[in-house]
C-alpha cells in the first residue's frame, strides 16, 4: 500500500487467524517466531498490510541468503548506531542527517541525551520515569483544571458547529454529537506509572540498557494479548509538547508539556492562548471527524454510522480541501499531496474554527477586550496560530516531508487554514482576490 491507501483504516483492518497467516506466508515459520518472542499463545491477529507479508514470504525464496544476511546486519547496525561508540553514530548521521535531511551538524549532545531518556513511551525510552518528575515539578492541580476548562470550551464549540452545519441529516448529526459526547479525555500524565523495577540499568552499558528497556516493554505488551482493551494507556509522555486523538479509543490526550510556550503562555491573554493551545486542542478533537476518524464510532469501533447522503456531502467537502492543498508546493517542484495530508488539514481547519468561536464566546462573556500592541483580539488569535508554525527546515527535509508527511508544512498549515476563513479576512481587512482571500474557500466543519 502507498501512504494514501494506508491512511484508510478499513484497509488496515485485516483480522487473520494464525492458520491463515501460515498459508499466506508459507516460507516463514511464524509459529516458531511467535514462540521465540516469548509471546503467550494466541489464535488471531490483525495484519496491517497482508500484501507485505505475502511479498516478504515470496522474497525469502527468491533473494539469496547472503543478501538477507547483509540486510539484517545493516538493520541491526542502523538500529543500534546511536547507542554505540561515536564513530557509528557519526556514520549514521552522515547518511540520515546530512544526506537525507540536509542537517549541517548533529544536535547538541544534551538534546540527544535528553531525548534518549525522555522520548516516547516504547522500546528505548524511560519517558515515564522522567515524566513523573516533570509532573511533580511543573504540573499542579491548577494547570490540570485550566487545561480541562480549555478542552471543555473547545468541545462545546465543536458541538455548536455540529449542530449548525447545514449539510447533515438529523440521524448522522445525532450520532456525531453522541460520538463527541463519548470522547474521553486524558490530561497531564497517567494515573498509574509504568513499573521499570525489573530493568537493570548499568552506568557502563548504554546499549545494554536500551536492549533491556526494549525487552521490558515487549513483555508489557505481551501481557495485553487476549485481555480487555486497557484504556488507561498513554501513547505520549507527560513532558511532550504535543497531543493526540486515538480513533480506536475515541480519546483525546493532552500531556502536561503542552501547557508551555509557544503553545500555552500564562502571561499572555486569552486570544493568544486560544490561537495556539486552543487550535491544537481543536485539531485533536476534530480528528474524530476527519476523513479517517469519522469511520470510527463512539466506542472506537471501525463502523459506518453515516447516512449515504451525508457521506457524499462529507466527501465533496473533503475533496475541496484535498484539491486546495494539492495545489500548494513547499518548494518549487515539491507539491503537497492533498490526499495524504487530508486528515491533518481537515483537523487544522476545524480546529482553528472551533478555537476561534470558543474565544468569541469567552470574550462575549468577559466583555469587550482591549487591543494589545494595536492588534485586536481577533488579530492576535490569528497571529498566535501562525506563530506556532514558524519553522526552519533544510530543502532536503522539506522535499522529503512533501512525499512522506501526513502533515502539511508549517507555512501551509497557517496560510491554508486562514485562506479558508472569512473571519480572518474580516480581522485583517483582506479584499477578495488577494492571496489570503481567494474566491473559493473550503469548509468541512
Ligand atoms: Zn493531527
Amino acid at each position: 500500500m502507498d501512504r494514501v491507501e494506508f491512511r484508510d483504516p478499513r484497509r488496515r483492518n485485516n483480522p487473520t487467524t494464525v492458520a491463515q497467516l501460515a498459508e499466506l506466508a508459507p516460507n516463514i515459520d511464524f509459529a516458531l517466531y511467535f514462540r521465540g518472542t516469548g509471546a503467550p499463545p494466541f489464535s488471531q491477529l490483525n495484519l496491517l498490510n497482508p500484501q507485505y507479508v505475502r511479498d516478504i514470504s515470496a522474497a525469502l525464496a527468491r533473494v539469496p541468503l547472503a543478501s538477507w544476511k547483509a540486510y539484517m546486519k545493516w538493520r541491526a547496525l542502523d538500529e543500534m548506531a546511536s547507542l554505540l561508540t561515536g564513530r557509528f553514530e557519526l556514520e549514521q548521521f552522515r547518511f540520515n542527517g546530512e544526506i537525507l535531511s540536509g542537517q549541517k551538524e548533529m544536535r547538541p549532545r544534551w538534546m540527544r541525551c535528553s531525548d534518549a531518556v525522555a522520548g516516547q513511551p516504547g522500546a528505548d525510552a524511560l519517558g515515564e520515569v522522567v515524566g513523573k518528575i516533570f509532573m511533580q515539578r511543573q504540573f499542579g492541580s491548577d494547570a490540570k483544571a485550566r487545561l480541562d476548562q480549555l478542552i471543555t470550551a473547545l468541545q462545546q464549540s465543536l458541538r455548536q458547529r455540529l449542530t449548525e452545519v447545514d449539510w447533515m441529516t438529523t440521524e448522522t448529526r445525532d450520532r456525531a454529537l453522541a460520538k463527541l459526547q463519548a470522547m474521553r479525555r486524558k490530561i497531564g500524565g497517567p494515573d498509574t506509572w509504568r513499573d521499570f523495577s525489573a530493568v537493570m540499568i548499568r552506568r557502563d552499558d548504554y546499549a545494554g540498557n536500551s536492549i533491556r528497556i526494549a525487552a521490558n516493554d515487549r513483555q508489557r505488551q505481551f501481557q495485553w494479548i487476549g485481555q480487555q482493551v486497557d484504556r488507561s494507556i498513554w501513547l505520549m509522555t507527560p513532558q511532550t509538547v504535543n497531543a493526540y486523538y486515538a480513533p480506536s479509543l475515541n480519546e483525546i490526550t493532552f500531556p502536561a508539556g503542552i501547557l508551555q510556550p509557544p503553545v500555552f503562555d500564562s502571561t499572555m491573554d486569552d486570544a493568544v492562548n486560544f490561537g495556539a493551545a486552543g487550535a491544537m486542542i481543536g485539531h485533536e478533537i476534530t480528528h474524530g471527524f476527519d476523513d479517517s476518524g469519522r469511520r470510527f464510532d463512539a466506542s472506537g469501533n471501525l463502523m459506518n454510522w453515516w447516512m449515504p447522503r451525508d457521506e457524499d456531502a462529507f466527501r465533496e467537502r473533503a475533496a475541496c480541501v484535498a484539491s486546495q492543498y494539492g495545489g500548494y508546493s513547499s518548494l518549487p517542484g515539491a507539491k503537497l499531496n492533498g490526499n495524504l495530508t487530508l486528515g491533518e488539514n481537515v483537523a487544522d481547519n476545524g480546529g482553528v474554527r472551533i478555537a476561534y468561536y470558543a474565544l468569541m464566546e469567552l470574550l462575549a462573556r468577559k466583555g469587550p477586550p482591549a487591543s494589545i500592541d494595536s492588534f485586536t483580539p481577533e488579530q492576535r488569535f490569528f497571529i498566535s496560530y501562525a506563530q506556532v508554525w514558524c519553522e526552519n527546515a533544510s530543502d532536503q527535509d522539506v522535499r522529503r516531508r512533501a512525499q512522506e508527511d501526513v502533515h502539511s508544512p508549517g507555512r501551509w498549515r497557517a496560510n491554508g487554514v486562514l485562506q479558508n476563513m472569512p473571519e480572518f479576512r474580516k480581522a485583517f481587512g483582506c479584499k477578495e482576490g488577494v492571496p489570503m482571500a481567494p474566491a473559493t474557500a473550503c469548509r468541512v466543519w
